[in-house]
């Protein structure tokens, strides 16, 4: 491991500063959690780390009616609509932990898939200590708080030497591990509007065990419900089927507006097939990968037709 130093910024400014002075050599730390263990196996060899822990502004999840919440706080309460019908906006900071998101009751009542996704990542250490920002800079394709983003039609905030800007998700990630950060940018937080009061989600995951797992196989859902068995505004991402996260949109085409019974839930789901490109790994071959995708759309489809909470409404 070759030495480095550790700076604390105390704004974004600065920390953007430092970033853009050193370049590569610079590399931004949240949690931790992904980080110091490819700078222990020399995967990654920083002369600089930006220690971005100080900067509370980043920890905020707030919802967003034009008043500034408070440095660490929630707000969760109503906002005045402008524009009926379209829900309120929801920001996340970077620095949010999976742990803080999972139990969030903004998050949990505007996007569950979100809450959902963040309480199966790792452990509870890794939880504790693991940020959103983190694992989107990551950009792996198994981040497990990437798929909900893609079903909620998100966007990144970034800021960098030239200010600051706002990617929408599916274009932050341009490869495995690769996203559209340019040099010296970092992560702010991640934006989306809430999902109505109609609309149900899911987020599951397939790893090779319960807990401490990479995904294998993950799946985020969201649509509208308009009768009890058929769906619009259908929104479906898979994650560690393809190079970067996915949306399974010959599905989403598929569902809308059909009347669904199992029979046709699964026909609808064996699509997925087309939707996903896997690869063959140590986690799992890729014909494995691309049957599991259609089950556990399938799965959470049926519960959802079944009415069953594993899968449900908009949290309340
Ligand atoms: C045992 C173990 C289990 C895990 N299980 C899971 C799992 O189940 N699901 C899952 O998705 N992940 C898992 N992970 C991976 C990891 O914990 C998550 O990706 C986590 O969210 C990373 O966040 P962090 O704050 O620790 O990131 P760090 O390690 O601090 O940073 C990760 C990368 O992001 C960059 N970065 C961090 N924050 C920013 C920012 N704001 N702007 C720009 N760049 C930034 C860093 O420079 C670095 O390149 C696991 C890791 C371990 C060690």
């Amino acid at each position: 491991m070759r030495p480095f130093c550790v700076t604390v910024p105390e704004s974004v400014e600065e920390a953007v500063r430092v970033l853009a002075k050193w370049g590569p050599e610079a590399h931004v730390i949240a949690g931790g959690t992904d980080l110091l263990v490819e700078i222990k196996e020399d995967r990654r060899s920083p002369k600089v780390l930006v220690d971005i822990s100080r900067l509370d502004e980043l920890r905020q999840i707030r919802v967003e009616c034009g008043v500034k919440a408070e440095a660490g706080a929630e707000t969760g309460r109503e906002c005045k609509r402008t524009d009926e019908g379209e829900g309120d906006v929801v920001w996340v900071g970077a620095l949010a932990t999976h742990a803080e998101v999972a139990s969030s009751p903004v998050v949990r009542k505007a996007a569950p898939l979100l809450a959902e996704a963040c309480a199966h990542v790792g452990s509870p250490q890794i939880r504790g200590r693991g940020t959103v920002g983190g694992n989107i800079s990551t950009a792996s394709p198994a981040g497990d708080v990437i798929p909900p983003l893609f079903a909620l039609e998100a966007s990144v905030d970034v800021e960098g030497p030239r200010g600051v800007r706002s990617v929408d998700v599916e274009s932050f990630f341009v490869g495995p591990k690769r996203s559209a950060l340019a040099p010296g940018e970092m992560v702010l937080g991640v934006r989306f509007r809430e999902l109505g009061p109609n609309h149900v989600s899911f987020f599951r995951k397939l790893g090779q065990r319960r807990s401490l797992a990479i995904s294998v196989v993950s799946v985020a859902f969201a649509a509208r419900k308009v009768r009890p068995d058929a769906f619009d505004d259908v929104r479906i991402a898979f994650g560690a089927v393809a190079p970067t996260v996915v949306r399974a949109r010959t599905v989403e085409k598929a569902l809308c507006g059909k009347r669904l019974d199992p029979v046709m839930a699964r026909q609808i789901s064996r699509l997925a097939f087309r939707d996903v490109m896997p690869i063959t790994d140590i986690r799992g071959s890729q014909a494995y990968r691309q049957e599991m995708a259609c089950n556990l759309l399938y799965e959470g489809l049926l519960d959802l037709l079944s009415g069953s909470p594993a899968a449900g409404a908009r949290g309340g």
